[in-house]
Parts: structure tokens; C-alpha cells; sequence
């Protein structure tokens, strides 16, 4: 089987918090949103404790869960932007900063709110 892909890290196999095998994948937007993001390959491997720990897993720890959520913004502004790069269109003459607005604003129709 092939390794599970994700926009955040290439790294699937370890941890993202502390580098120890992954045991979970973790869906970094989930509830509602969890089967976009699940399209978007917004996902982290985790171990078990940095998942499910109860003081410090992402799915208790309020700051755990507000930094991944902001870098899964991050990431797929970023993935955003280098497929529109990437496509070969015609890109205007936009400045940096309205392209990371443009990407930030494509995040919130997506998803619905921006999260950093
Ligand atoms: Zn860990
Ligand atoms: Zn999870």
C-alpha cells in the first residue's frame, strides 16, 4: 500500500509533533469538513499521544488545535497558489500581497472561515 498523501508534510510516517512512528492519520479540519479536507489532503500523522492524548492531543488541547488548523490554512493557500502556478494561465498583474489575499479568500469559500 502507498503511503497516505498530504499537503502539510511529506513526512507521513512520523509524527508531526515529536518525530516517533505515526500510529494516526489526523483529519486537521474535521466535523463537517472533514470530507473536503479529506479531498485536499489536509492531514497529519500523529501518534497516538499527540492524537488522542487527553491534556495535550490535538482533539483536547485547544492551542494543539488552533496552530494545526492554522498551518492546514497555510498549506493549502500554498498548494493554492503553486497549482495556479502551475497551470500555465494567464496570472495579471496582481501584487504579492493580493495573491495571498486571493488565496486566502479561495480558503474561506471553501471552508468557511479563515483560521489564522
Ligand atoms: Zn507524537
Ligand atoms: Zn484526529
Amino acid at each position: 500500500m502507498s503511503d497516505p498523501k498530504s499537503i502539510i508534510t511529506k513526512w507521513v510516517n512520523f509524527c508531526f509533533v515529536c518525530g516517533k512512528p505515526r500510529e494516526h492519520m489526523h483529519h486537521v479540519l474535521f466535523g463537517n469538513k472533514h470530507k473536503l479536507a479529506d479531498e485536499d489532503h489536509l492531514i497529519m500523522p500523529l501518534c497516538q499521544y499527540h492524537h488522542e492524548d487527553s491534556k495535550n492531543g490535538v482533539h483536547h488541547n485547544k492551542g494543539m488545535l488552533a496552530i494545526s488548523q492554522a498551518l492546514a490554512q497555510a498549506c493549502w493557500q500554498r498548494q493554492y497558489l503553486a497549482e495556479k502556478l502551475a497551470s500555465g494561465e494567464d496570472l495579471g498583474h496582481q501584487s504579492v500581497e493580493d495573491w495571498l489575499q486571493e488565496s486566502a479568500d479561495a480558503f474561506k469559500d471553501r471552508y468557511g472561515e479563515y483560521y489564522m
